[in-house]
């Protein structure tokens, strides 16, 4: 079955079988070793020096630690869709101070509309996603950065590019990024439960002037054990074999080829999709990892789901509130241009019964 949905996404064989591994101890020198080494080939896909911390947990789990280990006085969330909507709960639920900036779902928060916020307020932390999976929007995150941190130095930012990372180029040092979030169901073709965060120095040191930062994601005992390559609580050792497994596979291929292979896949899907109905994120802002179809000739999205699973294949209606306005069809992580234009085929037999 191979899955066109924005995670979990397909898994091969061979990284599924890799997880069947007999079982080390996390204390043990075999770990150490396995750690150390997704450690520096973590750092090639995120294109990062900085340390990624890798949590037993899914990807919201270490975005809630990263925002209780950053913010002192008041945060600045962007929201362009349904996940940004999230970091406003989260941020809501650990009573961290916020403001919002939302823009109508289908566009991209722009750089001028967060440089005119942090003008008129001081903030300490700016989180914005990168990839809004509901709408299919790519925001503009390194003209985001650059002008927002022009006007406050002193800005730690968050990306959430949990549905991008491994998928599309983002360039973690380059654009400025403190940290940034990625869970290992989507681009990086592995089972859901591993959550990755890259942390810059500035964010570490924020973090230790942060009190009640939480235990199990708290950054300065994270970052005491990774010295040591390992982690202050039990790891999930199995997805490691996975993730070191499936981390040479992307190695293998070479990280701007995988980029290369998502922007291809998404321009294949993207023209047929404007071809056949109309796409749901604004031109300029459309995301390289999924497509957000507005579903203009209203199909019946669990009746073609239905019939593309006797192809096997699956793909998704929309999320939240898009639910019936939209369907999505997500192409990352091992799927490759010829599933893309086999599952489009599919789709196009069954419109035309
Ligand atoms: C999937 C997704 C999340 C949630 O990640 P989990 O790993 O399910 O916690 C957050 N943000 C974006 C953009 C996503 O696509």
């Amino acid at each position: 079955m191979k899955l066109f949905i924005p995670g979990p996404t397909y898994v091969s064989q061979e990284v599924r079988e890799a997880q069947a591994a007999e079982m080390i101890g996390h204390r043990s020198q075999d770990f150490v070793q396995l750690f150390n080494g997704i450690q520096s080939k973590l750092r090639s896909v995120f294109q990062t020096e900085n340390r990624v911390y890798v949590a037993a947990a899914s990807g919201t789990g270490l975005w809630e630690g990263a925002m209780r280990n950053v913010v002192g006085e008041r945060m600045l969330i962007c929201v362009c869709g349904a996940f940004g909507k999230r970091w406003v709960d989260v941020a809501a639920s650990n009573g961290v101070a916020h403001d919002v900036l939302e823009v109508e779902w289908g566009e991209a928060n722009q750089a001028a509309q967060v440089e005119k916020a942090l003008n008129t307020q001081s903030y300490d932390v700016l989180a914005v996603v990168h990839n809004e999976t509901s709408t299919g929007v790519e925001n503009p995150v390194a003209d985001i950065l650059a002008k927002a941190k022009a006007v406050q130095p002193d800005l730690i930012t968050m990306v959430d590019a949990v549905s991008s990372a491994a998928g599309a180029d983002i360039r973690t040092d380059e654009w400025g990024i403190d940290i940034l979030v990625a869970s290992s169901q989507k681009c990086f073709a592995l089972p859901p439960g591993l959550a990755f965060a890259v942390v810059s120095d500035r964010a570490l040191d924020r973090a230790s002037k942060v009190p009640n930062r939480g235990w199990y994601f708290d950054f300065l005992l994270m970052e005491k054990y990774l010295l040591r390559d390992m982690t202050p609580a039990t790891p999930a050792v199995s997805l490691l074999y996975a993730l070191d497994h499936e981390l040479d596979l992307i190695l293998s291929e070479g990280i701007p080829e995988r980029f290369a292979r998502h922007a291809r896949m998404a321009e294949m899907t993207q023209a047929w999709a404007v071809d056949r109905m109309a796409l749901f994120a604004q031109e300029g802002y459309r995301s390289k990892t999924v497509t957000t179809v507005t579903n203009t000739r209203q199909i019946d999205v669990s009746a073609l789901n239905s019939y593309l699973k006797t192809q096997g294949m699956q793909l998704v209606n929309g999320y939240g509130p898009l639910k019936d306005r939209t369907f999505r069809i997500g192409h990352m992580g091992e799927i490759q241009p010829e599933d893309v234009e086999t599952l489009l085929a599919h789709i196009d037999t069954f419109l035309a019964r």
